[in-house]
């Protein structure tokens, strides 16, 4: 499986390591979560998520401050 991953019109590939299968995706049109879908940690509470990633079925996963500077920066 390429780590390539296609989402929305995005082309984006995380760091090394990191491992879509631990990511915890959230049901089409469920509310917002507030803890992250990789590593499970809260969310600011008075922020939106840091970032978000939506599948082509309408699947969302969540990511916190610290995730998104680890895999994603
Ligand atoms: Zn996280």
């Amino acid at each position: 499986m390429s780590s390539n991953r296609k989402i929305g019109k995005v082309e984006i590939e995380p760091k090394p390591g990191f491992d879509w299968r631990r990511v915890a995706w959230g049901a089409p049109n469920s509310p917002v979560r507030d803890l992250c879908a990789y590593c499970h940690g809260k969310l600011g509470d008075d922020s939106d998520p840091t970032l978000m990633f939506f599948k082509e079925d309408g699947s969302r996963a969540e990511f916190c401050d610290r995730c998104v500077e680890r895999w994603w920066s």
